[in-house]
């Protein structure tokens, strides 16, 4: 999709899909480890894994962040999110769900993702 290119970002660091890291590995022109997909939604392991399991899922158009995300949208990344906890064998064993946020909260790559972490007992609070 071409149509938040940026101009309804609330965030002005935000590059939109003109130069946006995940809707390149969407497009295919960077390299990813494919977990699965589907028409919508795309998952991937993350390239510095925090986690024996670190799953980054993403809607394939492009959206900011997750309350930018029509809720169709947002229930299939969480749907894929959860196939990917139950391919990975840790849906039993328990695993976290995290939307890394704007600033304050992380956001390094303004396409939304969802991290899929497990493995381990994962500590809490985050840093
Ligand atoms: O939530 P945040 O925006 O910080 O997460 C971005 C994630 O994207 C990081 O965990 C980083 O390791 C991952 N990443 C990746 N492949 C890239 C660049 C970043 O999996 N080429």
């Amino acid at each position: 999709a071409t149509e938040s290119n940026g101009t309804n970002s609330r965030y002005q660091y935000d590059a939109g899909v003109t130069d946006c890291l995940f809707c390149r590995i969407v497009a295919g022109e960077i390299p990813a480890t494919v977990v699965t997909e589907t028409d919508t939604t795309l998952a991937f392991r993350d390239i510095d894994p925090k986690a024996p399991t670190h799953v980054l899922v993403i809607p394939k158009e492009h959206h900011q962040a997750v309350g930018d995300l029509d809720p169709a949208l947002a229930g299939q990344v969480l749907a894929t999110a959860h196939q990917v906890a139950k391919s990975e064998g840790i849906d039993s064993s328990g695993y976290r769900l995290v939307f890394n946020t704007g600033r304050d909260g992380g956001q390094t790559v303004f396409h939304v993702h969802c991290h899929v972490l497990g493995g381990r007992a994962l500590t809490w609070p985050p840093g």
